[in-house]
């Protein structure tokens, strides 16, 4: 599975989407950095082209080197359940990597392959345009929030400009690893249906030409983040 349109996609959806295949192609047949000599599939993303949430680890690991998709091993697992205890399906979020292609023995990616695989994620981000950045892991977060430690600002939203909110998060792995970091993904994830939801209105009313609501701040407003610092 790659990437989907949802069922109540609009028409301008399908120019994205070809946009996104010509994309999804590029990554599988990249060259451009030595990661392509190890791997056995490269690994593009995958999930809904209208994302409301965009999920951003680190590198494939083995099983998503073999299956050509993100996030499909143990910390896939738990990742992906972690996600359904709080009602949110993988079907309706859009879940890559800030690498495409898996760095041997699961090593940390070099930051000349940073660099490298750097466009495709940009160009992910533009074309599903979402709400919601959930970093998971250092490598993502560096991306967003450059600088600060994990275990200082996991759980923080922090506006990004153009309606956006980027929140990091433990790594799934980590968590795995760590009692205290699996408590405070599973409470940062939490905060996600919220977030989603106001989100969803926010663009709904956008979407009709309407101002928001009343107690409905556009995702990205210094409130939006606020609420969610706690
Ligand atoms: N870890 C990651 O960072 N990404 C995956 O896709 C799988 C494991
Ligand atoms: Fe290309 Fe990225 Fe794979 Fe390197 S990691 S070969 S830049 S897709």
């Amino acid at each position: 599975m790659h990437v989907v349109l949802p069922p109540d996609a609009l028409p301008g959806d399908e120019v994205r989407l070809q946009a996104m295949r010509r994309l999804e192609a590029e990554v599988l047949a990249c060259n451009c950095c030595p990661l392509a000599q190890m791997r056995t599939c490269a690994v593009p993303g995958e999930g809904n082209l209208n994302a409301v949430a965009m999920f951003v680890g680190e590198g494939p690991g083995a099983e998503e080197d073999r299956q050509g998709r993100p996030f499909v091993g143990r910390s896939g697992q738990f990742l992906t359940d972690t996600l359904a205890q709080f009602g949110i399906a993988r079907r309706d979020v859009f879940i890559t990597n800030v690498v495409k292609c898996r760095p041997p023995q699961n090593r940390d990616p070099l930051p000349a392959e940073l660099d490298a695989c750097c466009d495709y994620l940009t160009r992910q981000v533009e074309l599903i345009n979402p709400r919601i950045i959930v970093t998971l892991g250092r490598f993502s977060m560096r991306r967003w929030f450059p600088e600060g430690a994990i275990t200082q600002i996991h759980g923080r939203g922090r506006n990004t400009g153009r309606g956006r909110i980027a929140l990091a998060m433990f790594h799934p792995a980590a968590a795995l690893r760590n009692p205290a970091w699996q408590s405070a993904f599973i409470a940062d994830m939490a905060k996600l249906p919220d977030l989603i939801e106001r989100a969803q209105r926010a663009n709904a009313a956008a979407a009709r030409g309407e101002a928001l609501p009343a107690g409905v701040p556009h995702p990205g407003d210094d409130d939006y983040v606020a609420s969610n610092q706690s």
